[in-house]
């Protein structure tokens, strides 16, 4: 078994640049939209059959067991070569697998983590309902015990990638009496073939069916689906590692919309435009302070020390910067904005889809609201 670990840095660095090179597909690169399953399985397939489906996860369950610092250089090279994140994978490696590994019991690790590495189990992520998002402790969904068996009913919202997923985790109400919202609730695992279980897509504002609004009438699972203790799911979705909140934080994203925004400028002799420079540089020293904050998080990562409540600085820097450079490359494009494109593969430049893609960003991992208001409480220690 390979040791990356003992590898020196630039060696690592070179050795997962080849691969990706070597096996991502050329159309595939810098996608505005995050591909359905089907056309990214075969990248997904290369990276199960290497290994390095969970580059985090540690290697007695099948992962790579990168230290944080071989982990951003993984990461960084996913996004130098402009790897499509991937929703769809992300649930399960990024966000179950490690929430099992922490809190499964030895059956639930057997039998699931080795079909989330082999995508054979597609997870999606069950938290939003209707009236509950930013304030998740109001969610409704009822987990009825009944002997060993949930009984549930309910309805999750913004599920993404949920038409293309095999399972779904989620969060439910399993003790209507608890005192405090955060109690009472369970964190449970369904197969969406069940009896009871309705998908319905949501087509959202960039054209593509990534939403999905989930029903659950009277949907029986085994007792054995839970994950940790009974009422105690609050605690098991609180318990990510720190790679998973940062990894919605690098600027490989805002790097890549900032190079469309020089190409195009440089294409429409916008660099003579003094009003144009002037815009253009106050999102280059935007997009460097996100780079700094981005590396202040990642070295601390690498010490071993934990990313606390001031992580939603650059949750916030990173979505904000993303809507700020896409904001302007859609209003340099001019005519060219209503050009609509798959990818930048070709050499052209789509400004529109990356506008309206960004438009979710400040939403969906805690609106820039949500996190204004905990760097202010908790970071700022700010009066209520
Ligand atoms: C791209 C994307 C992917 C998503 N994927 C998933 C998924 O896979 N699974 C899942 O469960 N959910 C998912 N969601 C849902 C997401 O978690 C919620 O949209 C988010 O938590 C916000 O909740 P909400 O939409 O109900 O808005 P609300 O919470 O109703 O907020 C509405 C507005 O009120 C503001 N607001 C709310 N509370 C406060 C407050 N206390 N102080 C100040 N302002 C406040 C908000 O900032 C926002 O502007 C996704 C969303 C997006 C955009």
């Amino acid at each position: 078994m390979q040791d990356w670990n003992a590898m020196h840095d630039d060696d690592f660095r070179m050795e997962v640049r080849r691969f990706i090179e070597q096996n991502y597909p050329e159309h595939l690169r810098f996608l505005t939209n995050r591909p359905p399953f089907q056309v990214i399985k075969p990248w997904l397939m290369k990276l199960a059959e290497k290994g390095w489906s969970a580059p985090h996860w540690p290697v007695e369950y099948g992962g790579m067991g990168l230290s944080p610092r071989k982990l951003l250089i993984y990461m960084d090279e996913q996004g130098r070569w402009g790897v499509a994140r991937q929703f769809l994978g992300e649930a399960g490696t990024v966000q179950l697998g490690p929430m099992l590994i922490s809190h499964g019991t030895p059956e639930q690790k057997k039998n699931l983590l080795p079909k989330i590495l082999t995508y054979e189990n597609i997870w999606c992520q069950g938290y939003s309902e209707p009236n509950a998002g930013s304030d998740l402790a109001s969610l409704s969904m009822e987990a009825r015990l009944e002997d060993d068996s949930f009984v549930l009913n309910g309805r999750k919202i913004w599920t993404s990638s949920g038409l293309d997923s095999t399972h779904i985790y989620l969060l439910a109400r399993s003790d209507k009496q608890a005192r405090k919202k955060q109690q009472g609730i369970s964190f449970l695992l369904v197969d969406l073939a069940a009896p009871g279980v309705t998908v319905r897509g949501i087509k959202n504002i960039s054209g593509t069916t990534e939403y999905c609004e989930i029903t659950f009438d009277n949907v029986r699972i085994p007792i054995s689906n839970m994950v940790g203790e009974l009422h105690q799911g609050w605690t098991v979705s609180r318990s990510l590692m720190g790679f998973e909140r940062i990894n919605t934080g690098s600027p490989r994203r805002a790097e890549f919309a900032f190079k469309r925004l020089e190409a195009l400028a440089r294409e429409r002799g916008l660099f003579k435009d003094a009003g144009f420079v002037d815009r253009y540089t106050e999102l280059a020293l935007d997009l460097a302070d996100l780079k700094a904050v981005f590396v202040h998080f990642a070295d601390m990562l690498c010490r071993g020390e934990t990313l606390d409540a001031d992580l939603s600085v650059l949750q916030l820097l990173s979505a904000e910067t993303n809507q700020r450079i896409t904001e302007f490359l859609l209003e340099t494009s001019g005519e060219l904005g209503l050009t609509v494109t798959e990818s930048d593969s070709d050499g052209r430049v789509d400004a529109l889809q990356p506008f309206l893609v960004m438009r979710a960003v400040t939403i969906g991992a805690g609106t820039s609201e949500i996190h204004r208001d905990i760097i202010a409480k908790r970071v700022l220690k700010l009066p209520s």
